[in-house]
């Protein structure tokens, strides 16, 4: 494991985020070039550079007049994430990023190469409201929503990672993006839609990448999921479910006491039909809470007519946490009850453990120095 320390104690200020072209639509982005006094064309130009080149260098901007290219770069473009820690692992394939934002506040995301196919797995909001009492982010409540710009910025900066190189294994492209670092992305809903049409729009607008390799993970926030799928940007939606029982579902993921089991299924079926998208249900593995083979019975029922797929998420435990992974023959029973209701099932790679890979706990340990 390596650890480079980066920048560390600014003071911490109560403003807004700089405002950057990635918080709005491209129309929103002349009106607003045209505000700060540049042409309008400039917006796209500068979309080209950021979107398509990856480009934070604007002295080789050249299709900007030389002397402007500083004062648009840092109007249309400001600096919104700053590197404060980098941990690699799987020998620098798995790359967690402890980001500060312009006011303090840490996010981070984990950017992860496999054979075929780099993922990067970003934050959503400062913190979470959620509360579910086994994710290290919950423990900590929520701070505050990201900007679309500060959550963009976390994958145009995996995109920069993969293009220059810094992966082992060469030059590459960001080919998945998944909401499933800090955060609730549906109870940041305004910016998180921003961010799908960045990500999916095509050059110069946006990153060009396909809807099917985006994933927005949910506590299945049902009025969230109802509106997303009336959008036309048909990702893939992923549903932490936990548990197929709302006595249980009430306590591990609290928001069911409003959006229970059934109307939460009910909505993701929803999404499958009008997006044509087979969604995933999240379920973390918690040794003698939920891995009994009567829940598994009972969750291949439920899922046995559904376009659904089962993610098992072996639980990492966070900090002071009473509970564990589950045992492996209860895992595999778990998986086999399930496979026997032809339900599809896979088991998480539980990458990135030993860089507190899994949600939050990056953030909450260094917090956890100041
Ligand atoms: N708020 C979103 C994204 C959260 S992180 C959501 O709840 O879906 C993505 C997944 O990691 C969620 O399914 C979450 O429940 C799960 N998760 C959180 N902490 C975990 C832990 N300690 N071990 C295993 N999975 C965890």
């Amino acid at each position: 494991m390596t650890e480079i320390k980066l920048i560390f104690d600014e003071p911490v200020q109560k403003k807004k985020a700089p405002k950057h072209i990635a918080d709005l639509s491209p129309a929103e982005r002349k009106e607003w070039a045209k505000e700060l006094g540049f042409q309008p064309f400039r917006a796209s130009q500068v979309a080209t550079h950021y979107f398509t080149h990856l480009s934070n260098t604007p002295a080789e901007w050249s299709d900007i007049p030389a002397d402007q290219r500083e004062a648009i770069a840092e109007a249309l473009t400001p600096k919104l994430i700053e590197l404060v820690t980098t941990r690699t692992t799987d020998g620098g394939m798995t790359r967690k990023d402890l980001w500060k934002l312009h006011d303090g506040t840490l996010v981070e995301s984990v950017l992860m190469r496999y054979s075929d196919r780099v993922t990067v797995c970003i934050s959503s909001q400062a913190g979470c409201g959620m509360n579910c009492p086994f994710c290290a982010t919950g423990q900590a409540g929520l701070t505050r929503n990201l900007t679309a710009g500060e959550i963009t910025e976390q994958i145009v900066a995996a995109a920069r990672a993969c293009a220059d190189g810094e992966l082992p294994g060469g030059p590459t492209r960001l080919s998945n993006i998944v909401f499933m670092g800090m955060g609730e992305p549906l109870a940041n809903y305004n910016a998180v839609v921003r961010t799908l049409h960045n990500i999916t729009d095509p050059n110069p607008d946006g990153l060009g990448i396909s809807a099917r390799s985006v994933t927005v993970s949910t506590v299945g926030l049902v009025n969230g999921i109802e509106k997303l799928m009336d959008e036309g940007i048909n990702c893939t939606l992923a549903v932490s479910l936990h548990t197929p029982d709302d006595e249980l579902r009430n306590t591990l993921v609290p928001i069911n006491n409003r959006f229970n089991v059934r109307e939460v299924l009910t909505a993701a079926d929803a999404y499958e039909k009008k997006t044509g998208r087979r969604y995933s249900i999240e379920y973390a593995l918690i040794r003698d809470i939920n891995d009994q083979s009567w829940r598994s019975d009972l969750l291949g029922r439920l899922l046995k007519n559904r376009n659904a797929h089962v993610n098992l998420i072996p639980l990492n435990p966070t900090p002071g946490s009473k509970w564990t992974a589950s045992r492996r023959e209860d895992e595999a029973e778990f998986v086999r009850i399930l496979e026997s209701y032809g339900v599809p099932v896979t088991v998480r790679d539980t990458r990135g453990r030993e860089i507190d890979g899994a949600c939050g706990q990056l953030a909450a340990a260094e917090k956890g120095k100041e």
